[in-house]
Order: structure tokens, then C-alpha cells, then sequence
């Protein structure tokens, strides 16, 4: 088995309570790191982060976190640099954005999405790499989009503040280089998790048509013909994060079963 190094590191996930976070948390947890994961409420991630520190034979942190809410980004990441003296890994996943064409989304919709899916990434960097400068490095992944690599139909949302995200993510990989500090995003494409469930719904909704129309339609363009699997997903993650991974900054991964087509 390869070891990833990543025994004892200590790593932040944000909204780990179900989906592509929950997956990131379970497999550095399982690779041995220390797990801080947060999500707005603090029910399931208590059972989520003792079920990881269990079977990974490490610790976890459950922590409540409105990613709304900079003061409560603050207070948990200073829980987590109490605790721990510091953050060797963040990963920085948010929930997405609704769907819908452009003309559906009126300005409030556009501010939420911004204030959920594009501040508390800012926020949580301007938090964590400061310490992970003074500790003498680090590992930032940031979870965006296929949409970064083509435009998705309908998910303009997205589409637009995870460009914002990647461009932040690019620029920092060049800025925090020196300081031993590896920036990169993933770009999933339709992965099996509650979110993708909403997302068919919602095409579902807009076009009048069956559950099974719609998903075909999300499949459409996805030469592998099928749905990601989310554990396969914080596999990679956890592999992009450790010392594998680098020679590896600046990097969009698709993790799309070949739906982008981007280079
Ligand atoms: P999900 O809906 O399954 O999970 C979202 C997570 O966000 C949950 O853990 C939830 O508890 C948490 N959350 C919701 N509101 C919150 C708040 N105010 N504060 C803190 N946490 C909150 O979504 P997912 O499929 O795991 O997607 C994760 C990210 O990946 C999203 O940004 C999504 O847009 C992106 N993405 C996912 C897919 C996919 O197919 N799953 C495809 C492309 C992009």
C-alpha cells in the first residue's frame, strides 16, 4: 500500500457534512491526518468525525461553521490553530450555487451566491495562510467545477464565482510558491452526491420532463457514461495534498469522466 505521508498532519475540510467534503475528510482521516470539519450544524459531522477518527486510529474536530459568516470562519479556524498549532492542509469546499439561465437569477441571488460559494473561500485563506507561512508551508486545494473548464448550460452561478476562485487559486500558487505553500482546485463533474440529485431535479423542473430524461441529460456529454463516485473523489484529493503531489501548484483537475474535453 502506498503511504501518503499524511500521518498526523493537521487538515481543515469546510462543509464536510455530507457530499465531496465529507468524502475529503474520510479519506485523509483514513490516511491518518487530523481532521477538522465543519458544517452549519453540528449533529452529523459529531458522528461523521467519530466514525473517521475510529477508523483511521487519529483525532477529528467537529466544528459548527457558517460559511455566511466571516466572524464564524474566523472563530473556527483559530479553534483549529489552538488545537493544533497549526493547519498543514485546507480544504476549501463550499455548497453550490443554484442552477438556472441567467434571466431566473435576480441580483439577491447573485449576492448569496457570491457570499456562500466565492467570501468564505476568500475569508478562509485570509485565515490560513498566514499560519501555514509561519509553519513553514502547506497545502491548499479548493473544490470548483468542470464549468471553470467549459461553461455548464443553465448553472451561471457557478460557472462565474468559480472562475473568480480559480483565478485566486492561480495567483496564489504563483504568489505563495516561495513560501512552500501549493495551491490547486478540482473540477468535478457530475458527481453522486445530494447536491448532483438536486441539480437533476432542478433540469427536471425546468424542462417538464422524467427524473430519468434529465439525468440522461447530465450524462449526456460524460464519455465514461456515468456518475463519479464521491469517495473516489477524496482519494484523489487526499492524494493532490500530500507529498506525492509535489511538484503539483497552479493545477485545474478535471474530475469530470472526461465531460470537459478542455486541454
Ligand atoms: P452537497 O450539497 O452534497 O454538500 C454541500 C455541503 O455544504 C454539505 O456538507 C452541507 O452541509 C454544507 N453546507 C451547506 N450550507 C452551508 C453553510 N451555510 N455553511 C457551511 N456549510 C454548508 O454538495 P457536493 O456535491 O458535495 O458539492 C461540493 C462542491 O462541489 C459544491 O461547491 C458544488 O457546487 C461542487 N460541485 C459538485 C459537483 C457534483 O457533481 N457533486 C459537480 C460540480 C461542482
Amino acid at each position: 500500500m502506498m503511504d501518503l505521508g499524511l500521518r498526523n498532519k493537521r487538515a481543515l475540510v469546510t462543509a464536510a457534512s455530507r457530499g465531496l467534503g465529507l468524502a475529503c475528510a474520510r479519506a485523509l482521516g483514513t490516511e491518518g491526518a487530523r481532521v477538522a470539519m465543519t458544517g452549519r450544524g453540528i449533529d452529523s459531522l459529531e458522528r461523521e468525525a467519530e466514525a473517521i477518527a475510529r477508523a483511521g486510529q487519529t483525532e477529528t474536530l467537529p466544528m459548527a461553521m457558517d460559511l455566511r459568516d466571516h466572524a464564524s470562519i474566523a472563530r473556527g479556524c483559530d479553534a483549529v490553530l489552538r488545537r493544533w498549532g497549526g493547519i498543514d492542509i485546507l480544504i476549501a469546499n463550499t455548497p453550490g450555487p443554484a442552477a438556472g439561465p441567467f434571466l431566473s437569477i435576480d441580483r439577491a441571488a447573485w449576492q448569496v451566491a457570491l457570499d456562500m460559494t466565492l467570501m468564505p473561500v476568500i475569508d478562509l485563506l485570509h485565515r490560513v495562510i498566514p499560519s501555514m507561512r509561519a509553519n513553514g508551508g502547506g497545502r491548499i486545494l479548493c473544490i470548483t467545477t468542470v464549468g471553470v473548464k467549459t461553461a455548464q448550460p443553465s448553472m451561471v452561478l457557478s460557472n462565474a464565482t468559480r472562475l473568480a476562485m480559480t483565478g485566486i487559486a492561480k495567483t496564489l500558487s504563483v504568489e505563495l510558491a516561495s513560501d512552500n505553500i501549493l495551491v490547486n482546485t478540482l473540477c468535478p463533474g457530475p458527481i453522486d452526491t445530494d447536491r448532483m440529485v438536486g441539480l437533476i431535479d432542478s433540469t427536471r423542473r425546468e424542462k417538464g420532463i422524467s427524473r430519468e430524461q434529465a439525468e440522461a441529460i447530465w450524462l449526456d456529454e460524460v464519455p465514461l457514461r456515468r456518475m463519479g463516485r464521491a469517495e473516489d473523489f477524496g482519494k484523489l484529493a487526499s492524494v493532490l495534498v500530500s507529498d506525492i503531489a509535489s511538484y503539483v501548484t497552479g493545477a485545474a483537475l478535471a474530475v469530470d469522466g472526461g465531460k470537459s474535453r478542455a486541454y
